[in-house]
C-alpha cells in the first residue's frame, strides 16, 4: 500500500511528492502547512486542517487521493465549486466526478459505472446525497480511500452557515468500505477556512474525528498593519474618513446602508472618487459599482458587509470599518481583502462602544427576519438560542476592539494558528506599548488593589465606579472598601481604558461570559504587590478632563458603555494630535499629562489655532516657561494638522 511505503522511504518520500506535486498540479514548492496536510492524509491520520480560503487546502487531499489506492469521496456543499474542482482536475487527467442534484439521468448512469470501475480517484458528493439508497448502497460496493468533509464548519451551528445534513457524515462515513482492506471506516480529513475555537471542537466531535492531527497555518497577513482607533463618535468618523482612506484603492465598510451612503457622501464631498454599495441599491447600480472596483475604474466603495464576495481586486490598500463588525470571522475576511498584493496595507477599526448598541440591534433583528422567512412557526427558543450564538461572537470582537494587547496575536489566538508571535510590532498596540511610569504605576497598583478587594466578582463598569467613588447604582458591599475611592480624582473613564489596558498586558482577567468578571493574574498579584515592578503597557490614549463632581453623573450616562473618550472634550483632529503629543511627552518625562498641559489649554489651543508665539502666549495657561518648552512643538502641530486635516 503506498500510504505505507511513503513512511519508510524517508528523503525520497519528499522527492516523490515534490514529483507528484510538480507533474499533475504544476507547483514548483509546498505551501505552507501543505506538506504536513499531505503527509497526514498519506498516514492514514484523521485531520481536520484550518486555512484561509485560497491558500491551496485542497491540495492537502488532492495529491494524497492521486496516490492512494481507491477512491477519495469528498463532501463539499456547492455545486459551483464541485464542478469548477472536478473540472481542473479532469483537466489535469486526474479521473474525478461530481455527484449532485443538478445531473442528468445519463450523467448519474456513466458517474456509477465509473465509480465501480474503481477508476475514479476523487468523487465529490454534496452531503444531501447520503440521505439517497441507492448512493448508500453503491458507497458499500466501492474502496474508498479517505473520507473527505469540506467546508467543514457547516457542522457547526456556531459557523456561519450551518447545514444539517452534515451532521450525518459521520454515519455516512461509517457505512464505507475502506481501500486498504482493514476494518472501520476509512480516516477522515476535514477541511476549513473559518474554525473558532467552538467550531473546532464541533468539527471534532460531530463529524467523529479521532485523535485527528489539528493543523492551523497560514493564518496571519503580516503585510497589513492592524489599527483600532477610539472615537468619540460620528462627526469625528466622518472627519477623519478623507485622511483615513489614503490615495490609493480603499474600502470603507459601515454597518447599515444609511451609513454606507453617508460615508460616500463625506468622501464625495471632499473630492475623493467614492461609491456606496449594498442591498438596498438596484441590482444594475450594485453590479455597476462593483464592476468598475473591479476594473479599477473607481478609487474607493463604502459598503455594508454585502460586498465584497467577488472582489478579488489585489491591490486595495485600506480597509477601514466605520462600525464595529459583528464578529472577528467578519471581521478578518473583510480586512483580509486589503493587501493581497502582498504591499503594505492597513486595517482601521474605528472604534466607539456606542456602535455595538446598534450592532446588538441588527443581531435581534436578523434573527427574527430570518426566523419570520422560514416559513414555518418559528421556535421562539430557537430564535433565542441564535441570538445568544450571535451576541457571543459579537462579544469576541468587542474584545479586539477593547484589548491593548497585539491585535495581531489577538485574532491569530482566535482562530487557533499557532504561529504567533507577540508583539508583532505592526500593529497599533504594540505601536503604543511602552513601559509604565512611576505615576502610573501608582494608578495600576490602586486599581488591582480595587479588583483584589471587591472579591473579583465584578465587571470594569463596577469597580471603576468603586475606584472614583461614584457610589449611586454601586452594590452595597462596593460602597465601603478601602478602595472605595481611592481614585476620585480621576475620571471614571480613564479608570475604565486602564482597566481594558490592564487586561490587554495580561495583568487583569476578564471572564469570557457576558458579565466579563475581572480577576487578577498571577503577574496582576506580582504587580499589585510591588515585585513586579516594569510593565509594558498600552496605556490609555489620552486622560479626558477631570469632571467636576456635579457633572460625573452626567458623563457616565453618556458613555453608557464606557466608551473611553470623554464628550466634555470636542474631539477634533487638533486636538487628537495635541493630545497625543502630550501623552509622549507626558510618558517621557515620567509626569501626569495634565502636568504639560491642561485640558483647558488644549481647548484653547485648538479653538485659537496660534500661528505665532505671541498668539501662543495669550492663551491662558501658557507662560514663558511652557513656551520656552513646547512652543514649537505646539505651533508645529497645529499648522501641520489643521493645514492637512478636514477643517478642525
Ligand atoms: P482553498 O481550497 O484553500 O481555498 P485552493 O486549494 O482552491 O485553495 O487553492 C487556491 C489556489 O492556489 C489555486 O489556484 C491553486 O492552484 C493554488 N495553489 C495551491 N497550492 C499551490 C502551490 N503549492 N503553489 C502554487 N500555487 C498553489
Ligand atoms: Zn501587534
Amino acid at each position: 500500500m503506498f500510504g505505507v511505503r511513503v513512511r519508510c522511504l524517508g528523503r525520497s518520500v519528499n522527492d516523490s511528492l515534490i514529483h507528484s506535486l510538480q507533474q499533475f498540479f504544476g507547483h514548483h514548492a509546498f505551501r505552507d502547512g501543505q506538506k504536513e496536510l499531505v503527509e497526514t492524509v498519506l498516514d492514514g491520520q484523521d485531520l481536520l486542517a484550518v486555512m484561509p480560503t485560497g491558500s491551496g487546502k485542497s491540495l492537502g487531499f488532492q495529491l494524497p487521493a492521486l496516490l492512494l489506492p481507491g477512491t477519495t469521496l469528498v463532501v463539499s456543499p456547492l455545486i459551483s465549486l464541485m464542478k469548477d474542482q472536478v473540472d481542473e482536475l479532469n483537466r489535469r487527467g486526474i479521473r474525478s466526478a461530481g455527484l449532485h442534484s443538478a445531473l442528468s439521468a445519463d450523467e448519474r448512469r456513466g458517474l456509477f459505472r465509473l465509480l465501480h470501475s474503481g477508476e475514479c480517484r476523487l468523487l465529490y458528493v454534496a452531503p444531501e446525497r447520503f440521505a439517497s439508497d441507492y448512493f448508500v448502497r453503491t458507497l458499500q460496493e466501492i474502496k474508498v480511500a479517505r473520507f473527505v468533509i469540506d467546508e467543514a464548519h457547516c457542522v457547526s451551528e456556531w459557523g456561519h452557515d450551518f447545514r444539517p445534513d452534515y451532521r450525518a457524515l459521520r454515519d455516512a462515513a461509517g457505512l464505507c468500505r475502506r481501500s486498504d482492506g482493514r476494518s472501520g471506516r476509512p480516516p477522515m480529513a476535514a477541511f476549513t477556512a473559518t474554525a473558532t475555537p467552538e467550531v473546532r471542537d464541533d468539527i471534532v466531535h460531530l463529524l467523529g474525528l479521532v485523535e485527528p492531527r489539528v493543523v492551523v497555518a497560514g493564518f496571519d497577513r503580516p503585510n497589513i498593519e492592524l489599527s483600532v482607533r477610539p472615537v468619540s463618535g460620528d462627526i469625528e468618523k466622518h472627519q477623519l474618513l478623507p485622511q483615513m482612506v489614503g490615495t490609493g484603492r480603499a474600502l470603507v465598510y459601515a454597518s447599515t446602508r444609511k451609513k454606507a451612503e453617508a460615508a460616500a457622501e463625506t468622501l464625495k464631498a471632499a473630492g475623493i472618487d467614492a461609491a456606496a454599495y449594498h442591498a438596498g441599491l438596484a441590482d444594475s447600480e450594485r453590479s455597476t459599482v462593483q464592476d468598475r472596483f473591479a476594473a479599477g475604474a473607481l478609487r474607493i466603495v463604502c459598503a455594508t458587509n454585502a460586498f465584497g464576495m467577488g472582489i478579488d481586486r489585489p491591490d486595495v490598500e485600506t480597509v477601514v470599518h466605520l462600525d464595529i463588525p459583528g464578529s472577528l470571522e467578519a471581521y478578518y475576511q473583510e480586512i483580509g481583502r486589503a493587501g493581497r498584493d502582498g504591499r503594505g496595507a492597513t486595517a482601521t477599526l474605528l472604534w466607539n462602544y456606542v456602535d455595538v448598541k446598534t450592532r446588538e440591534f441588527l443581531i435581534d433583528r436578523e434573527n427574527e427576519e430570518d426566523a419570520a422567512r422560514d416559513g414555518r412557526r418559528p421556535d421562539p427558543a430557537e430564535v433565542a438560542r441564535r441570538k445568544e450564538l450571535d451576541h457571543r461572537k459579537l462579544r469576541r470582537m468587542v474584545s479586539y476592539a477593547d484589548t491593548s494587547s497585539c491585535l495581531r496575536a489577538t485574532i491569530l489566538r482566535y482562530f487557533g494558528d499557532a504561529g504567533v508571535r507577540e508583539p508583532c510590532n505592526s500593529c497599533s498596540n504594540c505601536g503604543r506599548r511602552q513601559p509604565i511610569g512611576d505615576a502610573d504605576r501608582l494608578l495600576v497598583r490602586k486599581i488591582l488593589s480595587g479588583v483584589a478587594r471587591g472579591g473579583e466578582r465584578y465587571g470594569r463598569r463596577r469597580i471603576a465606579a468603586m475606584l472614583v467613588g461614584d457610589l449611586e447604582d454601586l452594590p452595597e458591599p462596593l460602597t465601603r472598601l478601602s478602595t472605595t475611592g481611592i481614585l476620585r480624582d480621576e475620571p471614571v473613564a480613564t479608570v475604565e481604558q486602564w482597566i481594558d489596558a490592564l487586561t490587554g498586558a495580561g495583568v487583569l482577567r476578564a471572564s469570557d461570559d457576558q458579565y466579563r468578571t475581572l480577576s487578577l493574574t498571577s503577574l496582576g498579584r506580582e504587580v499589585m504587590s510591588g515585585k513586579v515592578q516594569d510593565l509594558l503597557i498600552a496605556a490609555p490614549r489620552s486622560r479626558p478632563a477631570p469632571a467636576p463632581r456635579g457633572k460625573r453623573r452626567r458623563l457616565r450616562q453618556e458613555e453608557s458603555g464606557g466608551d473611553g473618550e470623554s464628550s466634555a472634550i470636542p474631539l477634533t483632529p487638533v486636538v487628537d494630535a495635541l493630545r497625543a503629543w502630550r501623552l509622549d511627552e507626558a510618558r517621557r518625562n515620567s509626569v501626569a499629562p495634565f502636568v504639560i498641559l491642561h485640558d483647558r489649554t488644549l481647548l484653547a489651543i485648538a479653538s485659537m489655532l496660534p500661528k505665532s508665539t505671541e498668539n501662543l502666549l495669550s492663551i491662558p495657561g501658557i507662560g514663558p516657561a511652557k513656551l520656552a518648552s513646547y512652543g514649537d512643538a505646539i505651533l508645529s502641530i497645529v499648522a501641520t494638522v489643521s493645514a492637512s486635516g478636514p477643517r478642525a
